[in-house]
């Protein structure tokens, strides 16, 4: 299939920062909500006093973020797939074990993670719609309740999720985070999912490269992602398969 060289300006641009660091930027389009250029970044960590090859590959790291964003941002205005997380869960969650080497009991695992905690919250979002603000705001979901409540229901907190008499154990409900293993479980299960979706060509590239699973301390959030969908630099995950 011929392509159209993608316009001059849509190509991005790789700067050196005073720090060192390499900064990423592609422009994105016009944000819908504001009107203004919106635009793709990524920073590249580059350590202090770095030697040689350290720059080199710096610069090879930024020019894969670059190759990436303009990808993603193609992704977003020609998408190949109307699928959505629920339907391409669907289609994940039923390769067999043996095809994807792994054990029964680590597919129903993930059937109930996904059931849990994924569906419910970006089931019907479109696989060609994910992006960073939509990652950021489910991982600070996930932190915020393991039970994903709303004010509107009045939860109780059961002291067993087997059939009980409820007494003086089972408590209203008090939000609490899940746990950061899970969290980062979750994210295998949705990075995994979307590779698949890479390989059956719903995608060009995963759109969860350009997330990141909350640290697995228990730190402050970052702050609010900015209208320009910023990602975070990965931490020192550079050199980690995406
Ligand atoms: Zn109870
Ligand atoms: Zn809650």
């Amino acid at each position: 299939m011929a392509k159209k060289p993608t316009p001059l300006h849509e190509r991005g641009t790789i700067k050196e920062l005073p720090s060192g660091s390499l900064r990423v930027t592609v422009y994105a389009g016009t944000d819908k909500a504001t009107g203004r250029r919106s635009n793709l970044t990524r920073t590249v960590p580059v350590p202090k006093n770095p030697s040689k090859k350290q720059v080199r590959e710096a610069w090879q790291e930024a020019e894969k973020a670059r190759r990436g964003l303009v990808s993603t941002v193609e992704e977003r205005r020609h998408p190949r797939t109307k699928a959505t997380v629920d339907e391409l869960l669907d289609k994940y969650l039923d390769i067999s074990p043996a095809q994807r080497e792994v054990e029964p009991e680590h597919i129903k695992h993930e059937q109930n993670r996904a059931r849990n905690h994924i569906r419910p919250l970006i089931g019907e979002v479109k696989i060609a719609e994910l992006d960073a603000e939509v990652f950021d705001s489910f991982y600070s979901e996930l932190q915020r309740c393991r039970r994903h409540c709303t004010r509107s229901k009045r939860l109780v907190d059961h002291r067993t999720e087997n059939p009980h008499q409820c007494d003086g154990r089972c408590k209203p409900h008090e939000c609490k985070p899940l746990g950061a293993s899970t969290v980062r479980s979750i994210h295998t299960i949705l990075s995994g999912a979307l590779k698949r979706a890479v390989r059956w060509k719903w995608l060009s590239i995963s759109p969860i490269a350009e997330a990141d699973p909350p640290p697995a301390s228990t730190s402050a959030p970052s702050p609010a992602s900015s209208a320009t969908a910023e990602a975070a630099p990965p931490p020192s995950a550079s050199t980690a398969p995406s």
